[in-house]
């Protein structure tokens, strides 16, 4: 401002002089004249200056600072220079928002910001999908008016946001979404929402497990308690005791095999995958299979085994022997005597299939997604007579996925089934010839 001052009295001092000067020479009304215009010009130069100030501050577009004269020209130019910082730093500012957006876009959970009265000011994608919102039509809303599931109501009225909230979202049936809201700022929230659903299937089949498991140990139990106490209070005759005896003894083994099965499924999920170098001569495992269907079967069936030579199997050979077996032993307690079980292996240098068939009792269509369930049965009395556990298949699934092998199971009721564990082509090799020692030891 002082640079200002000082040369507005330059120039009234420069036009001062020039009128005395003009005074002086053309006497003193020119000189008072010439005074006053200059003034007058001086002042007129400043009036438009401050209106192209005034007309700019009014719209102050970036870049288009007028261009000024005189001493305008140093205020212009300070004004030029203050401008192009406001712009650099607006753009800096713009840049970081968009960045702190761009990574809020990003979050795989939903991110909602609520402003004062719960009214959203932004939401991020996956808020979008979670609360079936739109962030172009719904900013300044209050959200309660948007999520209307009651819970969800009470939460965010209740100002108590230490825990989260389970709730259904509203768009997108069976999606589970754990809602957590945290307050920050000046009546600022963050709205937080996650996709919990396949936790709480997870949850819900523990539970269910839990469950299934002692329901299933609880009836022999109570079989065998029944029985002892029976045993107890009456004086029975040996050929009674001995036939008491043999159902106990039935129960026992019952129990015996489902915690076997339990914990042969712990193990198979506690344990690594199977790796890649040990190999499963498939021909020789399957005759044991073959033999062990015979003997199952005592008779009852037509055991075919037809096996393509050639291949093997990379994986464990303990897990795949009890996958094969609890297959071809379902396919001989579920086939009627007289009926046929068929054992085949196919394997080229693409993919190998090892598949059971058997003309037995077949299983309906809405079943055959949940076979591999845990203590899913079709008929839950034919399975217990039969010596089933309700686990075999989901043991067979398990070790199949370890081997990332699939279970194609097709099936006609009253015509039979057929269950095919197909292997991958990283897990197939060449068969090598057995040593001949070895060939001896399996024939004999
Ligand atoms: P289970 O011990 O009861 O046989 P699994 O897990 O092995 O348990 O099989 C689950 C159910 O699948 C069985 O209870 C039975 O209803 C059905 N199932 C399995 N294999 C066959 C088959 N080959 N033919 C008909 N039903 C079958």
């Amino acid at each position: 401002m002082d640079h200002l001052l000082l040369r507005t009295v330059i120039a009234v001092s420069l036009i001062a002089v020039a009128a005395l000067l003009i005074g002086l020479v053309f006497g003193a009304v020119p000189g008072w004249a010439s005074f006053s215009g200059g003034v007058l010009l001086l002042l007129l130069h400043h009036v438009r200056h401050v209106d192209l100030l005034v007309d700019w501050l009014q719209r102050p577009t970036p870049g288009k600072v007028p261009d000024g004269r005189g001493i305008w020209d140093y205020v212009f130019a300070l004004l030029h220079r203050f401008e192009r910082i406001q712009t650099r730093q607006h753009q800096q500012i713009a840049k970081t928002l968009a960045r702190f957006r761009q990574a809020g876009r990003a979050h795989p959970d939903g991110v909602v910001i609520l402003g004062a009265d719960n009214r959203i000011e932004w939401c991020n994608d996956t808020a979008e999908a979670h609360f079936d919102l739109n962030v172009e039509t719904d900013a300044g809303q209050p959200v309660t008016n948007l999520v209307r599931q009651p819970e969800f109501i009470a939460y965010v009225e209740s100002g108590n946001y230490a825990h989260s909230v389970e709730l259904r979202a509203p768009r997108g049936a069976g999606v589970i979404l754990s809602v957590q809201i945290i307050p920050y700022g000046d009546a600022q929230k963050l709205l937080l929402s996650r996709d919990v659903t396949r936790l709480e299937k997870l949850e819900t089949m523990r539970r269910d497990f839990v469950a299934n498991v002692s329901h299933e140990l609880r009836t022999p139990l109570t079989v065998l308690s029944g029985f002892l106490e029976t045993i107890k209070e009456l004086k029975l005759d040996p050929k009674r005791s001995r036939d008491y005896l043999n159902l106990m003894t039935e129960q026992s083994t019952r129990m015996q095999r489902i915690v076997d099965d339990l914990l042969t499924l712990s193990t198979l999920e506690s344990a690594l995958g199977p790796s890649l170098d040990e190999r499963v001569r498939v021909a020789p495992l399957l005759d044991r299979l073959r033999a062990e269907a015979e003997a199952l079967s005592g008779g009852k069936h037509r055991i075919v085994l037809d096996a393509e030579p050639g291949f093997d199997l990379l994986g464990l050979e303990n897990e795949i022997a009890s996958a094969f077996g609890n297959l071809m032993s379902n396919a001989i307690r579920y086939t009627p005597a007289g009926g046929e079980v068929r054992l085949t292996w196919r394997a080229t240098a693409n993919e190998a299939e090892f598949a059971v068939q058997d003309t037995g009792i077949g299983i309906a269509a809405e079943h055959i997604p949940r076979l591999t369930e845990r203590f899913y049965r079709v008929d839950r009395g034919r399975s217990r007579e039969t010596g089933g556990t309700g686990l075999g298949l989901a043991i067979v699934k398990h070790i199949l996925t370890r081997h990332q092998a699939t279970l194609d199971i097709k099936s006609e009721p009253g015509k039979g089934s057929r269950f095919a564990a197909r292997f991958p082509v990283r897990r197939i090799v060449p068969a090598v010839a057995m040593p001949e020692n070895t060939a001896r030891e399996s024939k004999g």
